[in-house]
């Protein structure tokens, strides 16, 4: 009896210490490849690529997301890299990596929305299980990768139409201890802008964004951006693999300590400035560039040359990103400018 109450304690250990995500199940010191299978509903099913990589020693358990926008290359490219780079002998915990949440986008080269349902992969968690194929996608997210992450990065790039600069998101949610270290963590990914969001919504029922979900269900958890225009720049890919690997430092899933950025710009707010009709635009200032109030930042003109608006400046500050492409119709952004905060948080 004793004899068998053991190995069914052994056995129960064993069980726990075995980690499915959707089809990827590992235990530790096992590296899996599966997928989030999304079953169909009134439109088609999908399934979402998922890699559990578990070290061999106990650690944290870490969610690298990226892909919701299917056509922001360099931020997928950087997860499939660490894909490659991550070995569970040299890890303690775990990494989930999500290389591509939105295939529909990536395959038809269709940016910012899912093209089966025309939702953004980005904006309807926590998901709902009866919705459209975003949403169900986005409550299976919820439910095998933010539920079962202490800490999640969301990785996104410029998509097809917007030149970016990189940047990162500290989101806090109010709980000082939380706070403190999606702070840590945003320092320690190590991009030199990081945009203060103090606008996130705070039902964790509403949640919206992927991190904000991670982060109203006590998961200290950041966002990260690089890349553009549909490239894949060595730069901004190495930005968001060694990002990921220093937060990894910084939560002790791998050996060596993080280098955190020093006296970081700190945006406080970001002004958008839209296309008012449909035409052709033209940029007049580049990504990354530091604006005045005011100033002239591009223009866009009706198909026979002739201006229709001048686009300026709502405020003085850092192009975050700027329309990489002449396309323009009314709400369409041009351009997105980072004010800076008076001082550091
Ligand atoms: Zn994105």
């Amino acid at each position: 009896m004793f004899r068998l109450i053991a190995i069914l304690l052994v056995s129960l250990s064993v069980f726990a210490q075995q980690l499915t995500v959707g089809t990827a199940s590992a235990a530790p010191g096992q590296k899996s490849n599966g997928y989030i299978e999304v079953p169909a509903a009134a439109d088609p099913a999908t399934r979402i690529p998922v890699v559990i990589v578990r070290g061999a020693r106990p650690g944290p358990t870490l969610a690298i997301v990226s892909g919701a926008h299917g056509t922001e290359y360099a931020s997928i490219i950087a997860v499939e890299k660490l894909i490659q780079k991550l070995d569970p002998a040299a890890i303690s915990g775990t990494v989930i990596l999500v290389p591509l949440v939105n295939i529909a986008s990536f395959t038809q080269k269709v940016p910012h929305v899912n093209p089966v349902d025309g939702k953004s992969m980005n904006r309807y968690y926590p998901g709902n299980p009866n919705g459209s194929q975003t949403e169900r996608a986005s409550y299976l997210i919820t439910k095998e990768v933010v539920e079962k992450s202490d800490h999640l990065i969301d990785l996104h790039g410029g998509d097809l139409d917007e030149s970016l600069r990189p940047y990162s998101y500290w989101a806090p949610v109010g709980n000082a201890r939380q706070d403190a270290v999606s702070k840590d963590m945003v320092l320690a990914f190590g991009l030199d802008t990081i945009i203060i969001s103090g606008d996130r919504p705070k039902d964790p029922n509403a949640s919206r964004y992927l991190e904000t979900t991670a982060s109203l269900r006590g998961k200290a958890s950041i966002t990260a951006e690089a890349g553009h225009a549909g490239t894949v720049e060595p730069d901004d890919v190495a930005a968001l693999v060694n990002g990921s690997m220093n937060v990894m430092r910084y939560l002790q899933m791998l050996p060596g300590s993080a280098t955190p950025v020093e006296n970081p710009v700190w945006i406080e707010r970001i002004d958008s400035v839209t296309g008012t009709g449909e035409g052709i635009f033209y940029p007049l200032v580049k990504r990354g560039m530091y604006v005045q109030q005011g100033m002239k930042i591009g223009y866009v003109t009706d198909w026979f040359g002739k201006t229709i608006q001048e686009a300026t400046a709502p405020s003085s500050g850092v192009v975050l990103y700027i329309n990489a492409v002449p396309s323009m119709k009314k709400g369409d952004t041009i351009a997105n400018i980072g004010v800076v905060a008076a001082k550091a948080p």
